[in-house]
């Protein structure tokens, strides 16, 4: 699979990804290498990424807690502190393997230290191959607020070894998939078509469906990589769903969501509020609602927890003036941005969601 060039990273696909890392690091010589895992990184993707790791630079691992409990400027402070004390300089460089959890935290830990210092990005799982490896969002939450800090950085280079989805759970993968079947509805039947039966989807197929999600993505970003416009449209899916898993998240009694089961539900509603107001055919909808709920199941969501979830759209980074600016569709592949939707319309997509 070609590598793909976007903004100032480089993205590598499987065998190519080790070779291109060491020149790399012969090229830059690094002072220090620093590796950032959680502990299931640790154990299932470190081993195989320093067997193939050629470096004469000092490697240390830093390992922090899985999980975006621990999405925090408390985590950050713990590895800055543990770069500093292991003298981590300059032309240090940190290599973050993992999830979106460690890709956001390590990038936005990397461009902030000492001002900025060199980082890769080794996404392992398919959420964080597909969506948080390019674009160069990095960052943490806020309390239960998601994102609310970060910056807007570039890795020297981003690879991908969809090996490493071997032994990545299957909600995990799930939750991935997620972000794939939105570019296939903000970008247009041809991809979008490829998803249509989802029990029939092989680890074989998801290699050539990472590399085009992650040529779309790209295309998108490098247009306006600081969400001006077009950028938005990544966006289709999260205003509600956000505010559903941030809900989820500070609800520790209701079941765990992950981001992507949470921009699943964000989807039926938005699809079925495009409906409403753009014209998204209705058809289309009950055909998207019924693909994903059969694949993903029903988020048990009630009435008490409609005004509660929709008072959390307020954090909702594409506000703009007090507006909340949502992300529709006139058709697959036709996304309109910056939509204001009346709370009641709102509350009838949660109804017809639950129905
Ligand atoms: P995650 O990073 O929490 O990883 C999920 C779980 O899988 C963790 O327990 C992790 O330890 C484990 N894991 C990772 N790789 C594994 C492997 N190969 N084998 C076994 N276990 C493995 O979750 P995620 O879904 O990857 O990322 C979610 C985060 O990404 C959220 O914080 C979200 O905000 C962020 N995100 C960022 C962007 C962006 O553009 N920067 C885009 C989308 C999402």
């Amino acid at each position: 699979m070609d590598s793909i060039t976007a903004n100032d990273s480089i993205i590598h696909f499987n065998d190519v990804c080790y070779t291109s890392l060491n020149q790399h690091l012969k090229q830059r010589n690094f002072s220090k290498i620093f590796i950032l895992v959680d502990e299931n990184t640790h154990q299932f993707c470190l081993p195989k990424f320093l067997n193939n790791l050629e470096t004469n630079a000092v490697v240390e691992i830093v390992e922090i807690e899985s999980g975006e409990i621990n999405k925090t400027i408390d985590t950050c402070v713990g590895v800055w502190n543990t770069l500093s004390e292991l003298n981590a300089d300059r032309k240090s460089l940190l290599i973050n393997i993992g999830g979106g959890v460690i890709t956001d935290l390590g990038g936005f830990v990397a461009c902030t230290f000492k001002r900025g210092i060199a980082y890769v990005n080794v996404p392992t799982t398919l959420l964080s191959m597909v969506d948080a490896s390019v674009g160069g969002k990095t960052g943490v939450d806020l309390g239960h607020l998601k994102n609310q800090i970060g910056v807007i950085s570039n890795p020297d280079l981003v690879l991908i070894d969809t090996e490493f989805l071997n032994t990545l759970p299957k909600n995990q993968m799930r939750s991935g998939l997620a972000e794939m079947l939105k570019h296939g509805l903000i970008t247009g039947e041809d991809y979008w078509n490829n998803f249509l039966d989802l029990s029939k989807l092989s680890l074989n197929d998801l290699d050539e469906l990472i590399h085009e999600s992650v040529i779309i993505k790209k295309n998108v970003v490098e247009e306006d990589q600081f969400e001006n416009g077009i950028r938005k449209t990544l966006n289709f899916g999260h205003t509600l769903g956000h505010a559903v898993e941030s809900y989820f998240l500070s609800h520790p009694e209701k079941p765990t969501l992950l981001h992507g089961e949470a921009i699943i539900v964000g989807m039926i509603l938005e699809c079925y509020i495009s409906s409403k107001m753009l014209g998204f055919p209705q058809e289309t909808v009950s055909e998207i609602k019924e693909l994903f709920i059969g694949y993903y199941g029903k988020v048990d969501i009630n009435k008490d927890d409609y005004s509660p979830i929709m008072d959390l759209l307020k954090y909702d980074k594409k506000n703009d003036y007090g507006n909340i600016n949502f992300v529709l569709l006139k058709a697959i592949g036709e996304p309109k941005l910056d939509s204001i939707v009346d709370e009641k319309l709102i509350i009838e997509a949660f109804e017809y969601y639950s129905k």
